[in-house]
């Protein structure tokens, strides 16, 4: 049987909770059967381990934003290992990462809490999900010194040199929406080259809308326009795309390893 993932969506944002039942729905009706959100605060976290109980398919990771990293404390990172000792359901630590976009100046900051959750991540065997902008040498470095479990490079959009060093350390390759966007060449062109056994797609949500929806809020259930996309450029039969995005995750998740 096949079916979509949306490896990394925010559906515990406040903008989903008034029709969160509807948004599970429309992802049911576009066969996306497994959800990852993506949490960065304690809130978010409970909310999406209550939805959980309904609905479980849901995966769900938390994680500290490399953006604020100045004001992660001690006391936050205990918070993480207790609810990671707590909860056995967190499947990954993110997203976390490093963010030079707007400024550097909380470079070192960022980098530290990096270290420091991947540490945790490697103390507790779960995998990561990374986010990096205007910061991939640095990104790079960190996780090579750093990462001993599996490493999600999630919306990539580095150079093509860049993802094929990731790729020989076995990291995964995730592609949102901003691949069916006209102008994104580069983007399309990682697409075309990623290797099979390290493609995953998400929808980011609520940011990156794809095509035809671009411009609106994302959903989950839009991760199938990502994927068909990605199908026609790679030139393979959906069903076949499906099979081994569904074998990816798994293996990022832990399932099928070990
Ligand atoms: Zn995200």
């Amino acid at each position: 049987m096949t079916y979509w993932i949306d490896t990394h969506c925010h559906l515990a944002d406040e903008r989903y909770r008034d029709d969160f039942d509807g948004y599970m729905q429309a992802a049911k009706e576009n066969d996306v059967a497994i959800i990852n959100v993506i949490c960065s605060s304690e809130e978010e976290l409970m909310y999406a381990l209550e939805k959980q109980k309904q609905y479980s398919n849901l995966d769900i990771s938390f994680g500290f934003y490399p953006q604020g990293a100045e004001k992660i404390t001690q006391e936050d990172l205990d918070f993480l290992v207790f609810v990671l000792e707590k909860y056995p359901q967190i499947k990954a630590i993110g997203e976390i990462g490093l963010d030079y976009y707007y400024t550097r100046e909380f470079a070192k900051e960022q980098k530290d809490l990096l270290i420091k959750q991947i540490e945790i991540a490697n103390r507790f065997n779960k995998p990561i999900v990374i986010h990096s902008r205007s910061a991939a040498k640095d990104t790079y470095d960190t996780l090579k010194q750093y990462a001993k479990t599996r490493v999600l490079m999630h919306c990539y959009s580095d150079s093509l040199e860049m993802m094929r060093e990731y790729q020989k350390l076995g990291y995964f390759i995730s592609f949102t929406g901003v691949v069916t966007f006209k102008n994104a060449s580069k983007v399309k062109t990682n697409a075309v080259n990623v290797d099979l056994d390290k493609i995953m797609i998400e929808t980011d949500s609520p940011y990156l809308t794809p095509v035809p929806f671009r411009g609106k809020d994302n959903q989950p259930s839009y991760v199938r326009y990502v994927g068909e996309y990605i199908a026609q450029l790679k030139n393979m039969e959906i069903e076949k795309l499906q099979l081994q995005l569904i074998d990816n995750y798994q293996r990022f998740m832990g399932a099928n390893n070990d």
